[in-house]
């Protein structure tokens, strides 16, 4: 095989997963992240099924087990913050007790790092311009000088850059759920410590915790709205997420807003699933977020982005660079994985929108029985195994 020099756009899960694949197949892979340094930050994210087992595959397991989060507890609480119940951490992250990891985001970013860490990588620059040559990719940057690849990756999330250049506008690709997702620290006044809190109230979600690593708390929340905010300037999100929870009825909820403004990760998006016909077109290809973002109420965006990077560096190495046939086959083999998976997305979704469905299941839900809240959990943790399995793995080293 010609060693193929192949330009991944995008430092995140995906990007550094796909670059490990690439090297450890024979290519020669460098990446380009459009952050000063490995862009960390973020909530916790679950690992499951086939992604887990490519983490398994490129030996990182160990690293990714021990530094997992090791709470014990769940504990809901109705909209004043009276505890209603209190259930298996794992349970209430519909995660299978054993088997299934829960990690911080910035924790697996370090971990495939150090995974890839001789791979070169430049920080603080971004593709501006795409020639597809037939041969090769010829790449423009905004601050280093342009060079030429054998293929492009683009691995850089929801907003792809690599996407829009190749593909076209989000607009085109892009299902807005209506919904927000802000994740920021705050003082652990609460003394979270093996225990995890979660709040459902109409339309609006809120996830407490504290990493043992960290002194600080993390509050995950999502919310739906029909007041939109167009600004990305962190001091105005800041403000519209403290306009939206303004009515909150918990009294310790003022003091965890207080925290937005310190908070060094401040994280916000809207979700939006990506949809797209095909995800390769001549030399340029798209894995994990940039291609079929599955959004974080699926609770599979990152092990699909894991186990899809597998799957295209493997049908690379196997198609022995032959980029036509190895991103053919690579959708072929993802699509009925990846529409399984953000089809998860879809009962969260109605819970969360403001429908009659979900004013009904918000009323019923705070007096529900334990039992049957252990009943609807346990169906979800079957339904998202199921669809976190639905992947063969191929051993391309097999006949190596
Ligand atoms: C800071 C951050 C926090 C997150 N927090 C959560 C969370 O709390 N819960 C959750 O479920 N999901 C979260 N996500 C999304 C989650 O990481 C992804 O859904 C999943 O891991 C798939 O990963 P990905 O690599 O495809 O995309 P991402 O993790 O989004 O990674 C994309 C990478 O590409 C980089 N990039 C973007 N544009 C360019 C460009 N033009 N040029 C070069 N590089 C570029 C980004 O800086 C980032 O490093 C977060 C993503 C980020 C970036």
């Amino acid at each position: 095989m010609k060693t193929k020099t192949v330009l991944i756009s995008g430092a995140g899960v995906a990007g550094l997963s796909v670059a490990y694949w690439l090297k450890r197949f024979g290519f020669v892979p460098t990446l380009i992240e459009k952050h000063p340094c490995l862009r960390t930050g973020g909530y916790k994210i679950d690992l499951r099924g086939a992604g887990l087992e490519v983490l398994k595959r490129m030996g990182v397991y160990p690293a990714i087990s021990e530094s997992r989060t090791k709470n014990t507890r769940g504990v809901l609480l109705d909209e004043t913050g009276r505890q209603i119940m209190e259930m298996s951490v794992d349970l209430l992250g519909t995660r299978l007790e054993g088997v299934d990891l829960e990690i911080m985001r910035s924790t697996l970013c370090h971990i495939l790092k150090d995974a890839v860490k001789e791979e070169e990588c430049i920080f603080g620059d971004s593709i501006t311009r795409i020639s597809d040559r037939n041969d090769s990719v010829h790449v423009e940057f905004e601050k280093h000088p342009s060079r030429t690849f054998d293929l492009v990756i683009g691995a850089d999330g929801l907003h792809s850059k690599v996407r829009k250049l190749v593909f076209g506008e989000e607009s085109n690709f892009s299902q807005d759920l209506g919904i927000y997702v802000s994740v920021w620290g705050f003082p652990n006044f609460l003394n979270l410590n093996d225990c995890e809190i979660e709040q459902h109230t109409l339309q609006k979600f809120v996830n407490l915790y504290r990493d043992r690593k960290s002194t600080q708390a993390t509050a995950a929340i999502a919310f739906s709205t029909p007041k939109l905010c167009h600004s990305r300037d962190p001091k105005d999100l800041q403000q519209y997420i403290a306009e939206v929870f303004a009515g909150s009825k918990w009294e310790n909820f003022p003091k965890i807003l207080a925290g937005l403004a310190n908070s060094p990760d401040f994280y916000f998006d809207s979700m939006a699933q990506i949809h797209m016909p095909y995800w390769h077109k001549g030399r340029v290809a798209l894995v994990g977020d940039a291609a079929y973002s599955a959004t974080p109420l699926s609770g599979q965006g990152t092990s699909i982005a894991i186990a899809g990077a597998y799957v295209l560096a493997g049908e690379l190495f196997e198609a022995h660079g032959d980029s036509a046939i190895a991103f053919s086959q690579y959708e072929a083999l993802m699509r009925p994985f990846i529409k399984k998976n953000q089809e998860l997305a879809a009962m969260s979704l109605r819970i969360m929108k403001g429908s009659a469905y979900s004013k009904w299941v918000h009323r019923i839900g705070a007096l529900m029985p334990a039992k049957l809240v252990d009943f609807f959990k346990k169906r979800a943790l079957k339904q998202t195994t199921k669809a976190a399995n639905a992947l063969r793995l191929k051993d391309y080293e097999k006949n190596r």
